[in-house]
């Protein structure tokens, strides 16, 4: 990464060199004291200008960087004179190996970068890569916005009932619990959107955790409804190679004194997969505090038996793309009936999400699932609508 101070010269030529020797300096200390574990070392490598090399595990995470760098050059500077003065920066980054093979090459690349961003009054950040610019820069102001979503309360849950086939007619068992974020306007925006941010940047684990206590606050509130409803919550790969989300689950649960067995941890296959042999700490700590898991999306990941076998899981849910394709679709069908007898022989409940329609709830009641979940009974919903379907049910089976 290379910085420079636009218009330097004008600086000391209106406030004289003191007071741009005091600039320099002032942002030599502070890139010094960049808190970032991925920043390695930091040079001046011209009168007004700065060099930064970072170590990342993927380019995304230049967007915490550039976040970081905002602050640093963007917080006023105070002069010898007691005067305070506001810079403009702008800053050229180049990705090794992608755009470069050595690193005289890289500086190049920063450089070449750099000059753009100067040339440029779009904005002062530029990619050698123009590519990365327009991919990478729109996704550093979400990410700005999600930073601070956690303490402004932006985050909340919504809650999509599922049902049991078991007594003939859908029996609600409870709810899975999906993010939400609410946009300045008031927009509720589902995390399609936002959640790929979050887990590239880390900021996942800290949503993680308000995902945990939320979720077990709302089972505290509907297990006095009723003590037999459960509840789930998802979990991604960032959150699977997490220890602390262990302790927090630990405490919430202790803390609001539910039943564990009646909470619920959704993970997909394919995050089992990329975790690998690590996610079993995990799963087995899951399974010690009594917590149920469900392998999502089961049937998309490429799990052998073997596998499906060593993982204590108590639930396959069917993913809804195979769902979507019954009963028509001759492999969707054989796929499911697949799923749900392996799932037989193993000794594990299915579930199938996404039911639209009432002839897949037909076909899917004949194979024989456990529970369903979907459109065709309800979308997710706010907290108190979903206590009030619960309210319904209970008044209505009293009546
Ligand atoms: P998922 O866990 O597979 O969740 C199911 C998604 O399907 C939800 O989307 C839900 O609204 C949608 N859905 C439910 N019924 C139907 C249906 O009948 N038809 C169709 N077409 N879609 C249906 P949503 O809420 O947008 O969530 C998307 C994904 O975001 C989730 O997929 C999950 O992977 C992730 N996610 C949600 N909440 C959290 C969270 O708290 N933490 C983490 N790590 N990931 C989350
Ligand atoms: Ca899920
Ligand atoms: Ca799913």
């Amino acid at each position: 990464i290379r910085m420079d101070i636009n218009n330097f010269s004008v600086v000391n030529h209106r406030f004289g060199y003191l007071a741009g020797d005091s600039i320099l300096k002032e942002i030599g200390n502070r890139l010094s004291n960049f808190k970032d574990r991925s920043v390695g070392t930091v040079a001046r490598t011209g009168p007004d200008e700065f060099a930064l090399s970072c170590y990342l595990k993927s380019t995304y995470e230049i967007q915490k960087i550039i976040l970081g760098l905002k602050d640093i050059f963007e917080k006023p500077i105070s002069l010898p004179s007691g005067d305070t003065l506001n810079i403009e920066f702008n800053v050229g980054i180049a990705f090794f190996p992608q755009d470069a093979k050595g690193a005289e090459d890289l500086m190049g690349a920063a450089g070449f970068a750099l000059k753009r961003a100067n040339r440029e009054a779009s904005s002062n950040i530029s990619f050698f890569s123009d590519k990365d610019t327009k991919a990478l820069l729109s996704k550093v102001e979400l990410l700005d916005f999600l930073e601070k979503a956690l303490e402004q309360n932006r985050f909340l849950l919504y809650y999509q009932p599922k049902f049991s086939l078991k007594d003939g007619e859908p029996t609600p068992t409870g709810f899975e619990a999906l993010l939400r974020l609410k946009s300045p306007n008031g927009e509720i925006v589902p995390p399609g959107k936002f959640i790929s941010v979050l887990e590239n940047s880390g900021l996942i684990r800290e949503v993680g955790y308000w995902v945990v206590e939320e979720a077990v606050s709302f089972l505290k509130k509907i297990n006095t409804l009723d003590p037999d409803l459960e509840l789930s919550f998802n979990v991604s790969v960032n959150q699977f190679k997490d220890d602390k989300l262990i302790r927090v689950m630990e405490n919430a649960i202790s803390k609001k004194g539910i039943d564990p067995k009646k909470l619920q941890v959704e993970v997909t296959e394919r995050v089992l997969m990329e975790v690998g042999d690590g996610s079993f700490r995990i799963l087995q700590a899951i399974k010690d505090m009594g917590i149920k898991l469900l392998i999502d999306d089961f049937g998309t990941g490429f799990s052998s038996l073997v596998y499906l076998k060593r993982i204590p899981a108590d639930t396959l849910k069917i993913d809804k793309s195979f769902v979507m394709g019954l009963p028509y679709n001759k492999e969707d069908f054989e796929i499911v009936r697949a799923i749900v007898l392996m799932a037989r022989s193993l000794g594990k409940k299915v579930i199938a999400e996404g039911v639209e329609k009432k002839e897949q709830l037909e076909v899917l009641t004949a194979m024989g699932v456990d529970e369903v979940q979907g459109f065709y009974f309800s979308k997710p919903i706010p907290g108190d609508e979903a206590i009030r379907l619960i309210d319904s049910k209970i008044k209505g089976v009293k009546k």
